[in-house]
Parts: structure tokens; C-alpha cells; sequence
């Protein structure tokens, strides 16, 4: 099958690798329909997160179900599915508790490499959801943003509490940022300040109940945390890259702080309902869209921020 794998910063290919099997009953080999470039892919893009040696890229997909394991009841062959970038068994306390992203069997659906034909998905009854039939094509965009890009900035506002009568600032003005605004504003926001203002101002001085971080480095990461009021929410949801948090400062921003990987399984049923009812459009967020033969333009217009989200169609 085809499939991309990063040799070095800024040299990914497209080339053939080995069709993935049934490796343990839980299993599910899932023949993608949709995937894409993510901007966390662009960390190791970038040479700033290393790469031990080629590496297949890409961990969100949507796709029909090929090949189930012999454990796997909930997902039929023949199923469309969206899945996390993280497999949970959606059964161990930690799931329960809504926090599937560190499921105590978390394992990681990118090592296998989605931007690909065909994607191995661990722990499939706890990992994907179907959806009510066949999606019509135009869904296909949204239902594969719900993987993780929706699924992230939907976190970064439920942790920073976004909701009726707050006012939302979102540091990030990349695919996340743009999502955890419509989340925000799905949530009943009464306010959304997309971070090139000065929130303190707009506030009256206060800061915002509820700021949403969307980039990961340091600066972003303080920019959240200042520009929240005493009280108030931070949701980080940026891939933190060289972060240290000032102890001192924290203690006296007197703010909450949550965040990490995006527990996306948690908000799968909900969000998809949303899509399969055309009531939220997330898959407006890809601005390109390429054969997966062509996936090195896709990261290379993202690199040069011609392009917010690349689709890439196997
Ligand atoms: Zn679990």
C-alpha cells in the first residue's frame, strides 16, 4: 500500500509500505477514506521534534472498516468510522472518568501512520465510533476534522469551561484555534476574542473567564495564563514544546489549569451527531486538499502557512 514516512526535516514521501495485518484480536484494519496533515506533524516536519529514523506519519482518519479482530464486537466490517489518535478501551476507570487520551491501555493509532491506505487501530470497540450509514461525501471533511482537530479545540473549551455568558479568548490561530472558536461558540460563549486583541482590555481590565491555548510554545502558554482572569480557566490543548511555568506567577494568576492530549473519544458521539445533522461544519477548516501522492506539498503549504489544513485523499 501507499503511505508517507518522514526520513529527515522536510523530506516525506510517499512510497510503498507494508498493508497492515490483525496483530492482536482487538484489533481493526480500517481502509482510510480521508486523512490529513496535522500542525503537531509539523513539529518533527521541522527537525524541532526529533525522529529516530523514517517514521509513517499522520494520525487522523476516517475510513471503512476492512478486517476486525476475533474480540471486537462493537465495529462490523463494512462500518464507516471516525476514530481518536489515541486507542482507549473506553472501559478502565480513566476512560470512565472521560479522559480516554490516557486510557491505563493507551496506545498511540499514529505509529502506524494514517496518511495511508489502510491504518491498524488498536483497541477498535474502545477507539472508533460509526457513524449511522455511509456518509454523504460532503460530510467526509468534517467527519475526519472530528479525529482530532475538531475533537482537540472542543477539549481546549470544555477544560477552559467556555460556555453561557463567559468570554472565551483563543491563543492559537491555526486549525485548533479556529475549532475551539466554533466549540466555543457551539458552548454558548457570550464573547470570543480570537488573541491578536488585548484581552485585559476588552475585559475591562479583568481578563477573560475562559482562554483556550491552541499553539504550545512558552510564549503562548503565558499568554493564556495572563490573560485569564483570577478565577478563571485555562484549556491548553498546543503540543507544549519548551514550556516552564513560572511557579510564582501561577500561584498568584490564581487560575485553573487543564489540558494535554485531547480525550477525543470522549466527544465522538456528540460531535458526530452534530456533523451527521449539518448542524456544525468543521471540515470548512481544510484549505487544500491533495492526492496522498502529492502529501509533500500538503506539508510544505502548511510549513509556509499558505495552507491551515491539508486533506490528503488516498
Ligand atoms: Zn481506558
Amino acid at each position: 500500500m501507499r503511505g508517507t514516512v518522514l526520513y529527515a526535516p522536510r523530506d516525506i514521501r510517499v512510497e510503498e509500505r507494508t498493508k497492515p495485518t490483525i496483530q492482536a484480536p482487538t484489533d481493526a484494519i480500517i481502509r482510510i477514506s480521508a486523512a490529513c496533515v496535522c500542525g503537531s506533524d509539523l513539529w518533527p516536519y521541522r527537525g524541532i521534534e526529533p525522529i529516530e529514523g523514517p517514521t509513517p506519519m499522520g494520525h487522523e482518519y476516517v475510513g471503512v472498516v476492512e478486517e476486525i479482530g476475533s474480540d471486537v464486537r462493537n465495529i462490523k466490517v463494512g462500518d464507516f468510522v471516525v476514530g481518536s489518535f489515541m486507542a482507549s478501551d473506553n472501559t478502565c476507570p480513566i476512560c470512565q472518568a472521560g479522559y480516554q487520551s490516557r486510557c491505563v491501555h493507551v496506545e498511540y493509532v499514529g505509529a502506524g501512520g494514517a496518511q495511508a491506505e489502510y491504518l491498524r487501530v488498536p483497541l477498535a470497540d474502545g477507539t472508533l465510533v460509526a457513524t449511522p450509514g455511509r456518509p454523504d461525501e460532503d460530510l467526509i471533511p468534517s467527519l475526519l476534522a472530528a479525529s482530532d482537530v475538531l475533537g482537540t479545540g472542543w477539549f481546549g473549551a470544555v477544560a477552559a469551561e467556555a460556555g453561557s455568558g463567559k468570554t472565551v479568548a483563543v491563543v492559537g490561530d491555526g486549525a485548533v484555534g479556529l475549532l475551539a472558536v466554533l466549540a466555543a461558540r457551539q458552548l454558548g460563549a457570550e464573547r470570543i476574542i480570537a488573541m491578536r486583541a488585548k484581552v485585559k482590555e476588552l475585559t475591562g481590565g479583568l481578563g477573560a473567564h475562559s482562554v483556550i491555548e491552541a499553539a504550545g510554545p512558552q510564549e503562548s502558554m503565558m499568554q493564556a495564563i495572563r490573560s485569564t482572569r483570577p478565577g478563571g480557566h485555562v484549556g491548553y490543548v498546543g503540543w507544549a514544546h519548551g514550556v516552564e511555568l513560572p511557579g510564582q506567577e501561577l500561584f498568584y494568576a490564581e487560575v485553573h489549569v487543564l489540558g494535554g492530549p485531547a480525550p477525543v473519544r470522549r466527544f465522538l458521539p456528540e460531535l458526530l451527531g452534530l456533523i451527521w445533522n449539518r448542524e456544525i461544519d468543521p471540515g470548512r477548516v481544510f484549505d487544500l486538499e491533495l492526492p496522498l501522492d502529492q502529501a509533500a506539498e500538503g506539508y510544505r503549504a502548511m510549513d509556509e502557512r499558505r495552507a491551515i489544513k491539508s486533506l490528503l485523499r488516498p
